[in-house]
């Protein structure tokens, strides 16, 4: 199916962006301060550039790791079925560990997650989700951070991607389709 013609409009500026993550990492500094160490998962790929700025904000001791889990493929409809393409290369029992995930739309992705590597026996596991869509929850799943609330639109950029394009976008915007449909 050839990819129908879309614009990007702007959401979230970069500069509001990075104004959060600061935010985000002050709490999740204070929240794990005294930790020998705080292992950060990011959930490929939506997360990375997401986690590449966290982190350097963070004044702990970190690790990173990641998982990567598929629900959506290519389409724009979560398929509510989540596999592990990928898991992660470290243990996290007895660790303090913080999720690090794009965005929580349905919550499937999300909760299966979490369930999993809490199985593993994490001594603390908190999640901190850059955006979250509340109007789409299917399961009732929260992140101990978000972002920014955002409604129902598809959005791109700081790493998320359509059809693995617009990951480097600086910004987050929304796609809008230009074509009559
Ligand atoms: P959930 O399982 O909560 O429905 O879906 C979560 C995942 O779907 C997110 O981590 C993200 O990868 C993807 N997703 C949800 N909403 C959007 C969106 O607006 N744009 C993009 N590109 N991916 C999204
Ligand atoms: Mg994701
Ligand atoms: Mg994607």
């Amino acid at each position: 199916m050839p990819q129908r013609p879309y614009v990007i409009d702007q959401m979230i500026s970069a500069k509001a962006i990075a104004a959060r993550v600061e935010a985000l990492a002050r709490e999740i500094t204070t929240h794990f301060s005294g930790t020998d160490k705080l292992v950060v998962v990011g959930l490929l790929r939506g997360s990375f550039v997401f986690i590449a700025d966290l982190v350097r904000e963070i004044d702990l001791p970190v690790e990173v790791d990641f998982l990567e889990a598929s629900s959506y493929g290519n389409a724009m409809e979560s398929s509510r079925e989540v596999r592990i393409l990928k898991d992660l290369r470290g243990e996290i029992a007895g660790r303090d560990v913080l999720v690090v995930e794009d965005i929580v739309d349905t919550g499937f992705t999300l909760s299966h997650v979490v369930r999993l590597l809490r199985s593993r026996e994490p001594k603390r596991m908190e999640v901190c989700a850059l955006l979250d869509k509340p109007s789409r929850r299917e399961v009732d799943i929260r992140a101990t951070w978000t972002g920014f609330e955002i409604p129902d639109e598809f959005v791109v950029g700081y790493g998320i991607d359509f059809a693995q394009r617009n990951r480097n976008l600086p910004f987050i915007g929304k796609v809008r389709f230009t074509d009559p449909e």
